[in-house]
């Protein structure tokens, strides 16, 4: 199969790595086109636009920043709709809202094509290690035909049905995931600011009921306070968590501590930490 891979940040440029790596005959369209250059030395081909990955591809997936980034690579004369024709897919694996995947999907469908939303869950090292979480929604059908493509990608991967449905299930898991990181950095803020070895609060978080590989992985970067490198960038984090907002309101459920958390962020974003990892939202909460 021929898969197009557009969006090569963190997680597009690994996954696309795994897909060559898989035996896929790959071509590749970033933005920023020098991101291409490691995936051509691995033997991608890169295409002049979106809409030329679209015109040689059986498959073309896309793993942009956020919904605008989606619209830029998907819609004109040179976006991925306008490559696509009768018997093509578009999967679109970006963390988008559901007026973005309903959008996609009506626009791929009347090219005759089909669609899938396919977000992900797990960062920079499962991206690498092919062990993502992939939630898919869309056409059945390009489901069954892709899912050995996915299977080079990820390690679980479900089908929610309808499209919208993968947005949601998304948003849903990264409320909880920025609700998790929250409580852990005021846990160790309030333990390291009354006189405690965060090393040894960590040992006891990991030896109870809380226990789990974020706080794990999170907690001695939020200890050292030093370099919060970028595996999840805290401005896509607020993204979603302003996605997640917005569809609460949109089915009026309310989201309490989500609400609190998203301003932590936005005051994280405007103390210039956006494009630090996520866990440097820890830098808000701590006392200098
Ligand atoms: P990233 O490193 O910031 O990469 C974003 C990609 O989007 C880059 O290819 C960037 O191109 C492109 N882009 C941004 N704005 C654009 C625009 N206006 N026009 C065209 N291209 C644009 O992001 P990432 O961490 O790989 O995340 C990608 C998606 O996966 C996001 O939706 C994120 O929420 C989601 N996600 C991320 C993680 C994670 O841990 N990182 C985990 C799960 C899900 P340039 O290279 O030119 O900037």
């Amino acid at each position: 199969m021929k898969v197009g891979f557009i969006g090569l940040g963190i997680m597009g440029s690994a996954m696309a790595a795994n897909l060559l790596k898989g035996g896929l005959q790959v071509t590749v369209w970033n933005r920023t086109a020098q991101s291409c250059q490691l995936l051509a030395n691995s033997g991608a081909s890169v295409a002049d636009s979106p809409r030329a990955v679209a015109e040689c591809s059986d498959v073309t997936i896309a793993m942009m920043a956020n919904p605008e980034a989606v619209r830029s690579v998907r819609d004109g004369v040179d976006g991925i709709i306008a490559g696509l024709s009768r018997g093509k897919g578009f999967i679109d694996m970006s963390t988008v809202d559901v007026e973005t995947a309903l959008e996609s999907a009506r626009l791929t469908r009347e090219k005759g094509a089909l669609f899938l939303e396919a977000p992900v869950a797990g960062s920079r090292k499962p991206a690498e290690d092919a062990t993502l979480t992939i939630m898919a929604a869309g056409d059945r059908e390009l489901y069954d035909s892709s899912l050995s493509s996915l299977e080079k990608m990820g390690k679980k991967i479900i089908f929610l049905g309808a499209e919208g449905n993968a947005s949601r299930m998304k948003l849903a898991n990264n409320l909880v995931m920025s609700g998790m990181l929250t409580a852990l950095c005021e846990g160790m803020a309030l333990a390291a600011g009354s006189g405690l070895d965060s090393a040894q609060f960590l040992e006891v978080l990991d030896s109870g009921a809380i226990a789990n590989p974020m706080f794990r992985l999170k907690g001695p970067q939020i200890a050292a306070n030093t370099e919060f490198p970028p595996a999840f960038p805290l401005k896509h984090m607020q993204k979603d968590l302003r996605l997640a907002l917005r569809l609460a309101e949109e089915i009026g459920q309310p989201l309490f501590a989500t609400a609190m958390v998203n301003e932590l962020y936005k005051s994280a974003l405007a103390d210039g930490l956006g494009d630090a990892d996520f866990a440097a939202v820890s830098r808000v909460i701590r006392k200098p």
